[in-house]
């Protein structure tokens, strides 16, 4: 280690900035947060300096860099685009034995400004030494995402207990083992969900009984149709500290891979068509892992509010006393319209869209076709592909006319994905004829046509359907 890590407090102090362009906009905001007193050298400053320097936040010498504005300074930030005026602040500081910061130049600073990640209180620093500061940068990337924003919060709530936990656990290790039950445990993610009354209330009583067993909890979390980019950070953080996988079969092995290393993955459910089996199974072993403490996730495609029967498991789980959070995913409709280059309103074709459900007799038997068939709204249809022939028949029967644009979406977002297009009257044919398999989604409507000119993803969409007059077609005449 060439470099000596530490945090300055400038509070108070008289800090030099020269240069008045974007990359001393950038250090003159990070250094505002600090309480130093700022000073900006530069013949010109950009409008975000000049409002700053409005504010009162600084004091601006508008004029070029001398020696003696470094007098009485702590801190002095060469950020000019010229070399030589770099030099002369460096030197000037040098000669005054106080540190200076030339930005991107290692050899003629007296340190080096990290890359951070800002969670104050809690802050995060990273450094090449100057070797690689396009590494630091990704380091840092990743840090983002693992330490979310809940960690500021955390740290704040935890500074608000340190002296009594101090006063409570005299013995290091006692204390030890109760911030790890805090900040692992239940208490943490209570702040997380903005519930600092319930979290307090945890500690409190912790204090007073002693510790409990960290009790189990479920997530649920929506995986999205499968292409891993769409999962949210809330989605793969859970992921990373999950003990135990539930997942559907649907999920795609891509973003199963996300899951931390050590967890338990176990296949529940149907994917695709048809419902879920066994359903009260799911429950049961959601309630036994969370029981033995473990943190369980929930995992389903797309998004788990969105038939998925995330409800239905989320009242088990209330009936049962388990703690839960829910991480929303990208539904099928919303992943399938995008990756197809369908958008699922437009304002020429379609002011409304609507989810539907055509998975079984059941779910066919209670759709109100009136209601679907009225009007000119995209319908995205997760659907089996074996009850489509119905589907398209009805529609037609209750007054949408076969000539609609239609599009199916298979494997939407996945690198196979396969997109066909046509009309209602030929959608029975369309998909025998091109093989359609799920997990596949319908869109009736106008904007289904877009398709042909938006596409951007993967195969590209396929028209048509053989002549042959099929069922929904005839039935419609
Ligand atoms: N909760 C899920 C939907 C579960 S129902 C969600 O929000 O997306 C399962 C249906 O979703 C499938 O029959 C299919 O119609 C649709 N579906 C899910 N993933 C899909 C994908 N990658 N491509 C096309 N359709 C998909």
């Amino acid at each position: 280690m060439r470099y000596f890590p530490l945090f300055l407090d400038l509070k108070g102090r008289r800090v030099v900035v020269v240069g008045g362009g974007a990359v001393a906009a950038r250090k003159v905001e990070l250094l505002a947060g600090t309480g130093a007193t700022l000073v900006i050298v530069a013949p010109a400053v950009t409008p975000a300096l000049a409002a700053r320097i409005e504010a009162g936040e600084a004091r601006h010498a508008a004029r070029a860099f001398e020696p003696a504005d470094l007098e009485g300074a702590r801190l002095a930030i060469a950020a000019t685009d010229s070399p030589f005026t770099n030099r002369a602040v460096a030197i000037a500081a040098e000669a005054r034995g106080i540190l200076v910061n030339v930005v991107d130049d290692a050899a003629l600073s007296s340190g080096i400004v990290p890359a951070i990640v800002d969670r104050s209180p809690l802050l995060v620093a990273v450094s090449s030494e100057g070797t690689a500061p396009a590494l630091a940068r990704l380091v840092r990337e990743r840090i983002e995402i693992a330490i979310d924003e809940s960690f500021g919060r955390l740290a704040r709530f935890t500074a608000l207990w340190r002296q009594r936990i101090k006063a409570a656990l005299p013995d290091v290790s006692a204390r030890r083992r109760f911030y790890d039950w805090l900040l692992r445990g239940p208490v943490a993610g209570l702040v997380r969900r903005a519930r600092d009354a319930e979290a307090s209330a945890q500690v409190a009583r912790a204090l007073d009984e002693g510790l409990t067993a960290p009790a189990g909890s479920v997530t649920l979390v929506g995986a999205g149709p499968g292409d891993p980019g769409l999962l949210t950070l809330n989605a793969l953080r859970a992921l990373q500290s999950a003990d135990v996988v539930l997942h559907d079969r649907l999920v795609s092995p891509e973003v199963l891979a996300l899951a931390r290393r050590d967890a338990d993955l176990i296949t529940v459910g149907k994917g695709g068509s048809g419902h879920s089996v066994r359903q009260d199974e799911i429950h049961d072993l959601m309630v036994e892992h969370a029981h033995r403490g473990r943190r369980v996730v929930r995992l389903k495609g797309g998004d788990p509010f969105v038939f998925g029967r995330g409800g239905e498991e989320l009242q088990h789980l209330v009936a049962n006393g388990i703690d839960f959070e829910v991480v929303p995913g990208i539904t099928a409709a919303l992943a399938c319209g995008a990756y197809a280059g369908i958008p699922l309103t437009h304002r020429d074709h379609s002011g409304a869209v609507r989810f539907v459900t055509a998975h079984c007799r059941e779910s066919l038997e209670r759709t109100d076709w009136q209601g679907l068939a009225r009007g000119e709204e995209t319908l995205a249809v997760y659907m089996g592909v074996a009850t489509l022939g119905v589907l398209a028949g009805e529609l037609i029967r209750h007054g949408r006319p076969a000539s609609t644009p239609i599009a199916f979406i298979e494997n939407g977002s996945r690198p196979e994905q396969r997109v066909l297009t046509g009309t209602l009257g030929e959608a029975v044919a369309l998909a025998a004829a091109h093989g359609l398999k799920a997990p596949a989604l319908l869109v009736v409507g106008a904007v289904a046509s877009l398709a042909h000119d938006l596409h951007w993803f993967g195969a590209e969409p396929v028209s048509g359907a053989p002549a042959a007059k099929t069922d929904a077609a005839r039935s419609a005449a």
